[in-house]
């Protein structure tokens, strides 16, 4: 249940950041640890490819150094997602947060 909970907050988080710039599963990783996330590729590739599934973010391979990665982008679909999200989030917030 808790997982279940932070697997919301999570994909939030993604798309959130894969609509301020091109986001890719390392990158990722490193981010949500910051907020006290622990995901690993093993939860996190999934979940990037149900979002990409959904159609809300896209996924074009580039080839950095000698290695393929894979940057996602939010979709005019997400953003969408991600505006709606943004009233519950503030609704939430103003009701859990400010009481
Ligand atoms: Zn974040």
């Amino acid at each position: 249940m808790i997982r279940d909970l932070e697997l919301a907050f999570i994909k939030i988080h993604i798309l959130y950041h894969a609509d301020k710039e091109a986001v890719f599963g390392v990158g990722l990783m490193d981010e949500l640890a910051r907020h006290g996330y622990e995901i690993g590729p093993g939860t996190l590739y999934p979940l990037l490819s149900k979002l990409q599934k959904g159609g809300w973010l896209t996924c074009e391979t580039q080839i950095v150094g000698h290695k393929q990665r894979k940057y996602y982008h939010l979709t005019p679909e997400g953003r969408l997602l991600l505006a709606g999200m943004r009233q519950k989030i503030k609704e939430l917030y103003q009701e859990v947060i400010e009481g």
